[in-house]
């Protein structure tokens, strides 16, 4: 069994104006490169997990978002690092579809399809919908980059690495 690190995409891997589709406005956040060279290091598998309503909302379609997650993944190349799969939900929030997160539903799939180990497994990202995501799945642990104690990507991909010690996690919450 392996761990994981499940990623959001946007807002936390890369800066999203709102529904991003557009492959040439791919720009990688501060610490994203340099923290997961340190995740792959230690050997966690990089997947993203993301909500991608705009293409419920008709506002962008599939393909377009394969468009971004390919210039994802060629930004990160000269680096040595890839995002391993990318898992998605299209739905609008109102079609109540239960793959939205923070349903774990996503987390589960990916974790079948590549021997993850959940309960070893971490969360990142920019929402409280994430945080939730970490809970319902039963992951070790949800951190939000941008909030305290995690400035950037990297300062989250070093707490990971660190051992992910759960006191600081609830120290965190109670600030
Ligand atoms: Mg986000
Ligand atoms: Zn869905």
């Amino acid at each position: 069994m392996r761990r994981a690190v499940f990623l959001d995409r946007d807002n936390t891997l890369i800066y999203d104006p709102g529904f991003i589709h557009e492959p040439e406005k791919v720009r990688l956040l501060e610490g994203v490169v340099e923290g997961l060279k340190l995740l792959k290091e230690a050997g966690f598998l990089p997947v993203v997990i993301s909500n991608q309503s705009g293409i419920g909302r008709g506002y962008f379609t599939e393909r377009e978002f394969w468009a971004v997650n390919a210039r994802l993944n060629k930004l990160l190349a000269p680096h040595g690092v890839q995002i391993e799969d990318f898992f998605f939900c299209p739905h609008r929030p109102d079609e109540n579809c239960d793959c939205r997160k923070p349903s774990p539903r996503l987390v589960f799939e990916a974790a079948r399809k590549w021997g993850i180990d959940i309960s070893e497994s971490f969360v990142i990202g920019d929402r409280d919908s994430d945080l939730m995501l970490a809970f319902n799945a039963g992951c070790r642990g949800g951190l939000i980059v941008g909030r305290e104690p995690f400035k950037t990507f990297l300062d989250a991909a070093r707490f990971i690495v660190g051992g992910g010690d759960e006191a600081l996690l609830s120290d965190k919450d109670k600030a």
